[in-house]
């Protein structure tokens, strides 16, 4: 294998800087080419939940990942019609990218601890190499047949998540220096959140 690129997906309703630091940690520590951020359509396992319109979702991770240069945001999930599958996503990025270059697929551990209930994560777990990033309050326990097919590292600790966020709005509380000031603004400007 000659190129490692990174995937990283997410709701990202919003994007913060657990997602940002994550990517980064993850890319320098794999000498990753770049990380393409991949916003969900319709997340498989937050049906039921309210979710923002994935056109906000998309810009907010344009905005939070302009300033680094080994980021890029896909659309591909987004224009997918049907529940976004990682396993649909995977596959296409290794019929764009090529069998030569090396698929890290990064998560945080929370995410990661669910996989079986992914569609098809046999096959995901032999197209590409999952990145478990360690997350303020899970504690990564795998199943004996997980061990070994996934990394595991330790990114420093940032204790923030989107629903924090989101509930933080809805009350009227401060969410500075939880993300990007843009993606802040953005918030602010389009009213999410606020119910
Ligand atoms: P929510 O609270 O709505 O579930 P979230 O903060 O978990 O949102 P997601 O969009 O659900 O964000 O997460 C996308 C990916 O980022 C998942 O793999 C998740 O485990 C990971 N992730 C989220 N927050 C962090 C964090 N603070 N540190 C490391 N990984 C994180
Ligand atoms: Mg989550």
């Amino acid at each position: 294998m000659s190129r490692k690129k990174g995937i990283m997906g997410g709701t990202f309703d919003p994007i913060h800087y657990g997602h940002l630091v994550t990517a980064e940690e993850v890319r320098d520590y794999f000498d990753l080419e770049e990380v393409v951020f991949v916003p969900s359509a319709r997340p498989p396992h937050k049906i039921g939940q309210e979710i923002s319109d994935p056109e906000h979702r998309y810009l907010m991770v344009v905005l939070a990942t302009v300033t680094n240069p080994y980021f890029r945001v896909s659309r591909v999930e987004i224009e997918r019609p049907g529940p976004s599958y990682s396993i649909d996503t995977v596959r296409y990025f290794k019929s764009v990218w090529g069998e030569d270059t090396e698929i890290f697929f990064i998560t945080g551990a929370d995410a990661f601890a669910q996989i079986s209930h992914w569609n098809n994560p046999t096959e995901l777990l032999s197209i590409c190499t999952f990145v478990a990033a360690s997350r303020p309050g899970y504690r990564l326990c795998l199943e004996s047949s997980l061990q070994g097919k996934v990394k595991v590292i330790e990114v420093s600790a940032l204790a923030i998540s989107s629903s924090e966020i989101r509930r933080r709005v809805k009350r009227g509380e401060s969410i500075k220096y939880l993300l990007p000031e843009a993606v802040e603004n953005y918030i602010y400007k389009n009213g999410l959140y606020r119910t």
